[in-house]
């Protein structure tokens, strides 16, 4: 029995994981639960599955939370509820699923208790990747995707080292805009934006599957988790989201992982890994499938994938600049306030005006990311 810390229970990612525990009930234990603001589902949660200790991000909220779970169960709150839950004594795996960087803190806190770690939350291994990386294999700990891309390539590698790869192989739905012409970019509406073709996400990072700083994102992530520098991850655009990564070996053979796209399957990968546990949930049928495609990205549409790998290759403060700046841009698209294209062209001008520090500390990054938000803000302000 494996038990198991959720950080984000109520989201998309969590409300899956919540599915793949209920999937496995000999094999997967909840010994803890964070959310952020909704609490008729974390206590909805907490009286399904019995976890020892929950938190909520406003502690103003303690109180009636408490009133609503079995006096048995802790209700802790904010930064410092994550921290301890990320830290508890008989978890043995925390998966982290929090939009934005609140999940940095404690995936380094769990990393440094010794316990593995599942990461959804891309913003971890984007910002300190270096970091995050060096202190796990430090303290002899895992650290396993969760995203079905890096999820793919993890299972591919199947413990490779970085010198068998020629590259890794991204793969990217597209998005809804694949085909949109560059002249219509400026005028894509929310609505637009928040239609996936083949995932249902949350609202994040659905708009970033829309202007591809996903996959930017993702780049970014993939070369942290598989030590493989920015030049050998590439992406390719698969439009059915059947393949969900690929990796090409140095003797030119590929491997990789399909499935219909469910995120419960890499979820389940992650929590069980080193096992596979038996599950009907995810079926693929390959005759009614028909066709796998793949084409080129337009980088000339997307120039998130350039910005991503510019930042990925310089590395430094540059990718939590443009995970900050990205950020506080789609919020701003969102609100209505930035146009679609305005969301690149917003992380562009961050980006250039930021002086980079290479080999930054912790405190390094932090800085960088407040600081991009800032000017991120006041471009933002000015748009119309
Ligand atoms: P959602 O917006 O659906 O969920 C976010 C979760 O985080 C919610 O449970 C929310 O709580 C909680 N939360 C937000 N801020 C805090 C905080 N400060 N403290 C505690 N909890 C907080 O996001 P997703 O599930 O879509 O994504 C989560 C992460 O996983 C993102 O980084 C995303 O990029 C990544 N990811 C998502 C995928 C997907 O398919 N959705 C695929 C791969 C990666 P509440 O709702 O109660 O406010």
């Amino acid at each position: 029995m494996k038990r198991v810390v959720l950080l984000g229970s109520t989201g998309s990612i969590g409300t899956s994981t919540l599915k793949v525990v209920e999937d496995l009930p000999g094999e997967l234990q909840l010994v803890g639960l964070a959310a952020g603001g909704n609490i008729d589902l974390l206590a909805a949660q907490t009286g399904r599955h019995s976890p020892r200790l929950i938190s909520i991000q406003d502690p103003a909220k303690v109180p009636v939370l408490k009133s609503r779970v079995a006096p048995g169960v802790r209700v802790v709150a904010g930064p410092e509820g994550l921290l301890e839950l990320a830290t508890m004594p008989n978890a043995d795996i925390v998966l982290i699923a929090i939009v934005g960087t609140a999940g940095l803190a404690p995936a380094l806190a769990a990393i440094r208790a010794g316990k593995d770690i599942a990461v959804a939350s891309k913003e971890i291994l984007v910002m300190a990747g270096e970091i995050v990386m060096g202190e796990a294999r430090k303290h002899g700990v895992k650290v396993l995707a969760v995203d079905s891309e890096h999820s793919a390539i993890f299972q591919c590698l199947d413990n490779k080292p970085p010198s068998s790869v020629r590259n890794l192989w991204l793969t990217a739905s597209g998005g809804p805009f694949r085909k949109t012409p560059a002249e219509q970019f400026a005028s894509i509406t929310l609505d637009q934006a928040l239609k996936h073709p083949s995932w249902v996400m949350g609202r994040k990072i659905t708009i970033d599957s829309a202007t591809l700083f996903n996959k930017g994102l993702e780049m970014i992530e993939a070369r942290w988790l598989f030590d493989i520098e920015m030049a050998r991850v590439q992406v390719i655009v698969h439009p059915q989201s059947i393949v969900h990564s690929m990796v090409e070996f140095i003797d030119g053979s590929v491997l990789a992982q399909l499935s219909t796209p469910d995120m419960c399957l890499p979820i389940q990968y992650a929590l069980m890994y080193p096992a596979r546990a038996d599950s009907a949930r995810v079926q693929t049928n390959f005759a009614r499938i028909g066709q796998l495609t793949f084409e080129e990205p337009d980088m000339g549409r997307f120039s998130a994938l350039t910005l991503a790998r510019r930042a990925g290759e310089i590395g430094g403060t540059l990718p939590a600049v443009l995970n900050a700046a990205n950020e506080v841009a789609v919020d701003g698209f969102c609100h209505q306030t930035l146009s679609f294209s305005g969301i690149s062209q917003t992380v562009a001008r961050v980006m250039d005006q930021h002086s980079v520090v290479s080999q930054p500390t912790l405190d390094e990054i932090l800085a960088a990311d407040r600081w991009a938000r800032e000017e991120a803000a006041r471009i933002v302000a000015t748009a119309h």
